[in-house]
């Protein structure tokens, strides 16, 4: 039951010099819809995030939340219009505490952000026992849960995760996923990329796959997972 198109990137063309990496993108997020975005490694998807979040300036095309042109915008004015991303590699302050960090999230918004930290911290029971350690002592889960923590705190009306479980242990990406199901069952729209498509795909309304900076497959998260000649191309599927 998803609702109106909230985010949308159209005939999106971005690279790094001459050689284009995104060719025509065109993608549509609805309100309340988690969509994954899959694909090899360097397909583009990092790219795209980057262009959404204002920190990659695309060459051509459109980028739209809520009816509001993207383009030209800088990462911090996407950032309060509400499209919030937590980049690859988690990206925390090792030296500032837990807690600091999760502060940092709602420069922005700082209004009840006491309330919004514990808030948050309930949310997050493992950042609660190490709520005032410095953030490079946490495991590789802790901070990728601090990092998404961090990015609630700036009211995301569409959040984008770049791949969130690379590198964690199987156990840990499973505990993961229990944190994106429930923040999907709270209708938050997101964009998921990551690595481990059928994990994705379990969780997604919907999916594009990318493929050399091309869109080369779109539909229902089942359609997607039951296209068994996609899974094996794109998917890491045997
Ligand atoms: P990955 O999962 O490996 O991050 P991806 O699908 O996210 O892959 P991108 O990171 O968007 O892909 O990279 C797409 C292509 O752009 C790759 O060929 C990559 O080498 C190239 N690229 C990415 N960042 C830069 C950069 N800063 N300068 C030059 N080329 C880049």
């Amino acid at each position: 039951t998803a609702g109106a198109e909230l985010l949308g990137v159209d005939a999106l063309t971005a690279g790094y010099g001459a050689a284009p990496v995104l060719q025509q993108v065109g993608i549509k997020v609805r309100e309340g819809e988690l969509v994954a975005l899959l694909g090899a490694n360097g397909a583009g998807k990092s790219t795209l995030m980057r262009a959404l979040s204002g920190l990659h300036r695309p060459v051509m095309g459109g980028m739209h939340l809520d009816g509001v042109a993207l383009e030209g915008l800088g990462a911090e004015q996407v950032v309060g219009l509400g499209l919030v991303l937590v980049p690859e590699g988690r990206q925390v302050f090792p030296e500032l505490s837990v807690v600091d960090n999760i502060r940092l999230g709602a420069f922005r918004c700082p209004d009840r952000m006491e309330e919004r930290l514990e808030a948050m911290l309930d949310r997050f029971p493992r950042l609660r026992e190490r709520a005032h350690q410095r953030a490079g002592l946490l495991s590789g889960g802790e901070q990728q849960m601090l990092a998404i923590a961090r990015g609630l705190m700036a009211k995301p009306r569409v959040l984008l995760l770049d791949e969130p479980s690379l590198g964690l242990a199987p156990k840990v990406i499973e505990d993961l996923f229990g944190v994106l199901d429930r923040l999907r069952g709270e209708a938050l729209t997101i964009v998921l990329v990551d690595q481990m498509a059928s994990l994705a795909l379990a969780l997604a309304d919907r999916a594009y796959v990318l493929e050399g900076g091309r869109v080369v497959a779109q539909g229902t998260a089942a359609e997607i997972a039951g296209d068994s000649a996609l899974a094996r191309a794109y998917l890491g599927a045997h």
